[in-house]
This record gives structure tokens, C-alpha cells and sequence, in this order.
């Protein structure tokens, strides 16, 4: 997708390492394992909601989760807009991590939306083959400081046992019978195009779907699955308690529930159940 040595953000280069969740988290989230597993699920869809296939691959990989690392941001991204993004968020943040009462207001989630799209997007770079967010996508973030057209995101409150510091990712490929005989035949390289993050970092859960504006618009969660969503919002309607948000809502996704949000707008995309 991108140019061995270029930052994926702004193209330049003097690559540094980059974690993919800020090091200051371990001071509000313990990392209290020293492995994490990986799995890396693909989907594919010929015509939404019709003919699939999947594949699934899992692993063990050293350490905590919260400590892994990508070399693709350039020195500048990295020490300028990205860490003032990070820097911005970092104390509403720690107040969701720890279950505290956050108010939002319309600045407010769109500062809590950046930083979940820059996160997710680094976070894509532990599997490059599953990867689906697409270049344009990043250079939006880059240039104009805010999520993209095509991303909805969701936060929600949790409490579990076994989601401390989890992120899982689906992604698909969305495309055409004829396109995907195309790809069979090796005329055609399918690449996903559709992508379905969650992250559970203490009580806070968010998460995020991105690809084609008309295959995301038809993204919705109904109000029993506890999620409320961010963005995109409209500076002025749509809050729920005068003009603001008020986090953590009512309803608690447990670890059952987080397990399936991570997978239902994916599985319906594809019209297919997966493991
Ligand atoms: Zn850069």
C-alpha cells in the first residue's frame, strides 16, 4: 500500500518508532501480562450481504499488548500534530479508562474521534495483510485534523473479565462477483476496503467502522447494544443531554457484548457468520 520508508501520513521520510498506544496508558491500565494473542480475521463479500469466505489466523506474540510498536511515522508527524492530538485527548481519556464521569461536547468528540482514527490507524500496521484503510484516509487526518468521510465511530461503557486492553479488528473486501473472478483468475488484486476496530482500554470501549461512504452510512447500532456514537455529528443536534454527551451512558458491555460488537457490522456486511 505505501512505499517502504515513507511516513504514512504526510509521504516524508526519517522514519522513527512509533507505539501504537500512547506509553503513558500503562500508568492508568496495568500491563499485567507479558504475551497477548493475535488474530488476524479476513472476509470477503462478492455483492454485500451475499456470497463470503473468511479466513482466520491466530497467534501468540511476546509481551503486552500495549507495548507494541510500528516504524512508519516520520519524526516530524510523530513530535508535531500527532502527539499534540494524543495530548489533547490524554486526560479525557484517563478519566473514561478509570470509569470517571465525562460531559462531551461537540469539540470534545471530535477530539476523542481524532484520536481513535490516528490509534486504529497505526493500529492497522500490526497486520499489513488485513489492512484496509485506505492512503487518502491518512493524508485526510494529516490535512485537515479530523476523521475522514466513511468513518463512524462509537463509544460505550464497559466492565469484564477478560476485555482489560483488547483490539480487534475485521476487515473486508466488498466487491463484485465479476471483480472477484477477476482476482481467482489472478487478473486482480482484491484488497479489503471495509474495516471494523474495537478497543477496550478499562471501562472505555470504542469502536469504529471505515471504508466506502455508502457501505458505511449503512452502519447503525440500536440503542440496547449500549454504543453511543461520536462521529460524525452535527455541531449543534444530535446530543443526547443538552447539546452533550454524558459517559459512561447507562447500559454495561460486558465481555460478551464487546465480542460481539466486534464482529456484528462485519458479519453483516458479509452475510455470514464467523468463528
Ligand atoms: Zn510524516
Amino acid at each position: 500500500m505505501q512505499q517502504p520508508g515513507k511516513c504514512i501520513f504526510c509521504g516524508g521520510t526519517g522514519l522513527t518508532k512509533q507505539h501504537i498506544w500512547p506509553n503513558w496508558l500503562r500508568k492508568v491500565i496495568p500491563r499485567d501480562a507479558n504475551f497477548h494473542n493475535q488474530l488476524n480475521r479476513h472476509n470477503v463479500a462478492f455483492n454485500p450481504g451475499k456470497t463470503s469466505s473468511m479466513s482466520v489466523n491466530e497467534f501468540q506474540k511476546q509481551g503486552h499488548l500495549g507495548t507494541r510498536q510500528v516504524r512508519n511515522v516520520c519524526k516530524k508527524c510523530n513530535e508535531g500534530w500527532m502527539s499534540e492530538m494524543e495530548q489533547k485527548a490524554q486526560s479525557m481519556i484517563s478519566e473514561m479508562i478509570a470509569g470517571n464521569s465525562v460531559t462531551l461536547a461537540f469539540d470534545d468528540c471530535h477530539t476523542l474521534a481524532n484520536w481513535v482514527t490516528m490509534t486504529m490507524i497505526m493500529a492497522e500496521y500490526i497486520d499489513t495483510f488485513t489492512q484496509a484503510i485506505p492512503v487518502i484516509h491518512r493524508h485526510f487526518l494529516y490535512e485537515f485534523q479530523m476523521p475522514p468521510t466513511g468513518w463512524k465511530i462509537w463509544i460505550g461503557n464497559f466492565s469484564g473479565k477478560d476485555w482489560k486492553f483488547r483490539y480487534r479488528h475485521a476487515t473486508n473486501v466488498v466487491t463484485t462477483v465479476h471483480e472477484a473472478m477477476l482476482h481467482s483468475n489472478g487478473k486482480r488484486k482484491l484488497s479489503p476496503n471495509v474495516q471494523f476496530s474495537t478497543m477496550v482500554i478499562g471501562k472505555f470501549i470504542f469502536h469504529c467502522a471505515s471504508g466506502p461512504e455508502l457501505l458505511i452510512e449503512k452502519c447503525q447500532w440500536n440503542d440496547e447494544w449500549g454504543l453511543t456514537k461520536i462521529w460524525p455529528i452535527a455541531k449543534k443536534k444530535c446530543f443526547v443531554f443538552e447539546n452533550k454527551i454524558i459517559w459512561p451512558s447507562k447500559i454495561i458491555i460486558n465481555d460478551m457484548m464487546a465480542l460481539a460488537i466486534s464482529e456484528h457490522l462485519s458479519k453483516q456486511m458479509t452475510g455470514k457468520t464467523s468463528k
